[in-house]
């Protein structure tokens, strides 16, 4: 069936649908709704839907499934590749509004929520249980766990825990004709077939709309231990993570990566914030271990591995955060890092994942290409070194207008790929693919995946109404 537009005549039905609450189109009341962070992209749209159930999100995409037209689920909108942009004429549909629990089994270990939920809300009620969920991300207070599966966010516990995807259990969908896939199990063992689960998770709302999920919750760790390290270069970095891992019986929940020219930027342009040491360096990591044992040592453990990478010459200097507070600190140091970018100038950004044994020839690599290509160009490069995601950011050069930076952005984001994909790594590690990043699918995957994924898209959506030109290339 051909694509249409929204009309005036479904507008009314799928307004009586959703009921008074659950509609608007209030230009002031979408504007919110059709930006993006990064002021890349803008979307359009005329009505806003925001449905309270699984029921009326089903309806609205039946409806819109009659006549062929498109449907862009939204969650907290903080998404960083235009993935939950509408265009003029596809319904946007906000998933706020199914904010529910649904289910708390402390016994075992799962909470059930509705897709809405705002991540934070589903960490403080895992906190309330005595328990934990681990998915953390600087957006936590505004991005919702549907957009969280839907773009299978990683975040600064992957090392740890895993991605969105491994904190799932059971999924409930909407699929492309309005059906309801009831996919929400709370089994840690269950060979039944294909694993369904696993093609709503990063698909980003292009196979079906996620309206609930079984979540995975954890124990709480019961002490935490961070220090801000200087290390004398990235291999020494990797060096001392082994050693932490080993030391600690893998107690190792983050270790991230920055350079002194992220902890610059940071210093220059977000208050309150200092240096944790009285001479600059060249390259920090942060690392927070945690333990749930009674009685462990942790604080000695860490002495002990940094004391350890000190003799091995892996360690220059560090600061074991004294008070939570201090932790806060060295933590809004590393979480700061894209504000401080976005407030110093045009950037070009790349979001890319090699296998954590090469991180060290990506950052050497990546900052010797970029310098080539852009002489003076200054590299924000930060990220999850423990799980191999760097963002390999650059700013506009002192004295180089930020139009004439922008305009090598293709050029520079193919040069660096090629060198990630030459390095058996991703394109795209954290952020998804949405607009930015799909026609690296088509340049990057070889064409039997990209057959595969074309003919999934088909199988699941063969009228294309769900979330289209995204993630898929044409
Ligand atoms: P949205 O932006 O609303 O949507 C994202 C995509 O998912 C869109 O394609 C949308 O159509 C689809 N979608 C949303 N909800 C559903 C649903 N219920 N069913 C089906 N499809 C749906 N990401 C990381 O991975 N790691 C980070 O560390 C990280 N840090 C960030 C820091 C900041 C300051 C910001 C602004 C963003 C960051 N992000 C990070 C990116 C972003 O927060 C994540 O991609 C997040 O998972 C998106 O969730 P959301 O609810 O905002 O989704
Ligand atoms: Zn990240």
């Amino acid at each position: 069936m051909a694509r249409s537009q929204l009309t005036e005549a479904l507008a009314a039905q799928l307004k009586a649908v959703v009921g008074p609450q659950g509609w608007s189109d209030d230009p002031q009341v979408l504007a919110p709704h059709l930006e993006d962070p990064r002021g890349t992209y803008r979307g359009t749209a005329s009505l806003l839907l925001r449905p309270a159930t699984t029921a009326e999100v089903a309806e609205v995409v039946r409806l819109c499934h009659v006549v062929g037209v498109a449907v862009v689920p939204q969650g907290g909108n903080t998404g960083l590749t235009g993935g939950g942009l509408p265009e003029a004429g596809e319904v946007l549909l906000s998933l706020g509004r199914m904010n529910r629990v649904r289910d708390l089994d402390v016994a075992n270990f799962t909470l059930t929520v509705e897709a809405g939920c705002v991540l934070a809300d589903v960490q403080a009620t895992a906190e309330e249980a005595g328990l934990l969920f681990p998915l953390s991300l600087a957006a936590e207070g505004s991005c919702q766990i549907g957009g969280n599966l839907a773009t299978n966010a990683g975040g600064t516990n992957v090392l740890r825990y895993g991605n969105a995807r491994e904190q799932v259990l059971g999924l409930e969908v909407v699929l492309a004709d309005g059906s309801v896939w009831d996919g929400l199990r709370r089994l840690r063992k269950d060979n039944t077939g294909y694993p369904l689960r696993e093609l709503f998770l990063a698909s980003e709302g292009t196979l079906g709309i996620i309206t609930a999920a079984v979540l995975k919750l954890y124990p709480r760790p019961r002490e935490m231990q961070v220090a801000f390290v200087a290390v004398s270069d990235p291999e020494a970095a990797l060096r001392l993570l082994r050693r932490a891992r080993e030391l600690s019986g893998d107690a190792v929940v983050t270790f991230e990566y920055l350079n002194r020219t992220s902890l610059e930027l940071v210093l220059a342009t977000i208050p309150d914030t200092r240096d944790p040491f009285d001479e600059p360096h060249t390259h920090y990591v942060l690392l927070e271990l945690a333990s749930g044992r009674p009685g462990d040592d942790l604080r000695g453990l860490v002495e002990l591995v940094l004391e350890e990478g000190f003799e091995a010459g892996e360690v220059i200097d560090a600061a074991l955060a004294a008070s939570e507070a201090q932790a806060a600190d060295f933590w809004r140091i590393r979480e700061s890092i894209p504000e401080a970018q976005k407030r110093t100038g045009a950037g070009i950004r790349h979001d890319v994942a090699v296998p954590v044994s090469r991180t060290h020839e990506l950052l050497a690599q990546g900052g010797a290409l970029a310098e080539r290509l852009v002489p003076g160009v200054r590299l924000v490069f930060f990220g999850h070194l423990g799980d191999g995601n760097i963002h390999l950011n650059l700013n506009q050069p002192p004295g180089m207008a930020a139009e004439a930076f922008l305009a090598l952005t293709e050029e520079v984001n193919h040069a660096v790929l090629d060198l990630v994909m030459g390095m058996d790594g991703s394109f795209s590690a954290e952020h998804g693919v949405g607009r930015l990043k799909r026609d690296e699918v088509a340049r990057y995957k070889s064409p039997v995946e990209v057959d595969l994924m074309r003919r999934l898209k088909q199988a699941l959506d063969p009228d294309g109404i769900l979330n289209p030109g995204k993630v898929v290339p044409d």
